[in-house]
């Protein structure tokens, strides 16, 4: 029996989780926590049975506590109620699916405390990765990537050290705008960019998907999990999404991951490595797909993807002004108060303006976060 519990269990990675949970009747879920999805987190609550839920606003909390009344669960509220969820003593691991750099402090938490991370809440890395991987070789404990590109790097790798890594060759499907020019861009739309090609995931990791900005933090995801400065990373656009990623080793040797694309092989890989375990679904049929292709991707019609690797370089606080200022403008599109082409310029504005801090700690990372967001505000009202 292993014993797990899910931050962000009503979104698109933490349902999908409870579906592994649901085919593998040896993992038990001892706590889930959500924003503010009250009737969601309650239909779970009574078909896993954790000890622990959390909600993330304390008014949701209580309505969630008044509608399970008739169980005997805990409800906790905010972030003490996410850092309790993090360090339960019964979990061992601890399944990150929240959005945004509110992951760092329970990350921490629960490496603190030995547990391991499955960790789909990339931001955590990109902002705070200099902290973070350190202390899991600290205390011992596991990083296991639940994104699927950097799911299949690790599964290439299958334990070879990061020193027989000569180049990383990241995947990306290219978005639903692929091959259009910027004239084009300047029209799109939200709905247009919630129309993911190949995957269906959380709304704010699809208009990413389409900036490619997505690409770029998981660039910086993977030069911290498998320790390859970004240089050695590049990035390969694979429309149909079939290669999940590869590694080329220093004898020239490349070795990827296929696979339809479905985000429960990386979930269960994560939740159970070093095993592997026997999943029902589709099948890649090499003959009905005929050919995959590779091109380089377009970082002047997209520059989000050069503005990852320009914070990359320079490290420090700035991975946080990129994130911080995406997930600002990303929210501001997704009102409607701002054009699609604003994204990346909102981006490359708060970088300019940002003095880097070297080796920031969590607190300037979040006080970082805090002025980026103000900064940005500032300029758009
Ligand atoms: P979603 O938006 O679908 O889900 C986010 C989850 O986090 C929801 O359960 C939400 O609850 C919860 N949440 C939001 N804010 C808080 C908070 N303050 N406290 C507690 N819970 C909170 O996101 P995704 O599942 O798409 O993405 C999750 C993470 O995984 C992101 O970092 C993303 O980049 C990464 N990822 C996602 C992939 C995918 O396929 N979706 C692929 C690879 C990585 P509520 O429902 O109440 O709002
Ligand atoms: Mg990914």
């Amino acid at each position: 029996m292993k014993t797990i519990a899910i931050l962000g269990s009503t979104g698109s990675i933490g349902t999908q989780t409870l579906e592994v949970v649901r085919s593998n009747p040896d993992l038990k879920v001892a706590a889930l926590a959500a924003g503010s999805s009250v009737e969601k987190l309650e239909a779970q609550v009574r078909e896993f049975r954790p000890g622990v839920v959390g909600m993330w606003s304390p008014e949701a909390a209580r309505d969630l506590k008044a509608r399970i009344s008739d169980l005997d669960v805990k409800v906790v509220s905010g972030m003490e109620g996410l850092l309790e969820i993090a360090v339960l003593p019964e979990i061992s691991v601890l399944v990150t699916a929240i959005v945004g750099m509110i992951g760092i402090r329970p990350t921490v938490a629960a490496i603190e405390a030995g547990k391991d991370i499955a960790l789909a809440n990339k931001e955590t890395l990109v902002t705070a990765g200099h902290i973070i991987m350190p202390l899991a070789r600290k205390r011992g404990v596991s990083i296991l990537p639940v994104d699927s590109e950097h799911s299949a790097i690790f599964q290439s790798l299958n334990g070879e050290p990061s020193g027989r890594i000569e180049k990383i060759l990241l995947t990306a499907s290219g978005g639903p705008f692929r091959g259009m020019k910027r004239e084009q861009l300047a029209r799109m739309q939200v709905e247009d960019a919630l129309k993911h090609p190949n995957w269906s995931m959380g709304r704010k990791i699809t208009v990413d998907s389409s900036t490619l900005v997505n690409k770029g933090l998981e660039v910086m995801e993977a030069g911290w999990l498998f320790d390859v400065e970004p240089d050695r990373i590049q990035v390969v656009v694979h429309p149909q999404s079939i290669l999940h990623s590869a590694v080329q080793f220093v004898d020239g040797a490349v070795i990827g991951q296929m696979g339809v694309p479905d985000m429960k092989l990386p979930i269960q890989y994560a939740l159970f490595y070093p095993d592997r375990r026997p999943m029902g679904g589709r099948r890649v049929d090499l003959f009905e797909l005929g050919r995959l292709t590779f091109e380089k991707p377009d970082t002047e019609t997209f520059p989000g993807l050069e503005l990852a690797y320009r914070a990359a370089r320079l490290g420090g606080s700035m991975p946080t002004v990129f994130n911080a200022a995406n997930e600002k403008a990303v929210a501001l599109f997704l009102e409607k108060r701002i054009s699609y082409l604003q994204i990346p310029e909102l981006i490359e504005s708060a970088m300019e303006e940002h003095a880097v801090i070297e080796d920031p700690t969590v607190e300037q990372i979040l006080e970082t976060e805090r002025l980026t967001y103000e900064w940005i505000a500032g300029r758009i009202s």
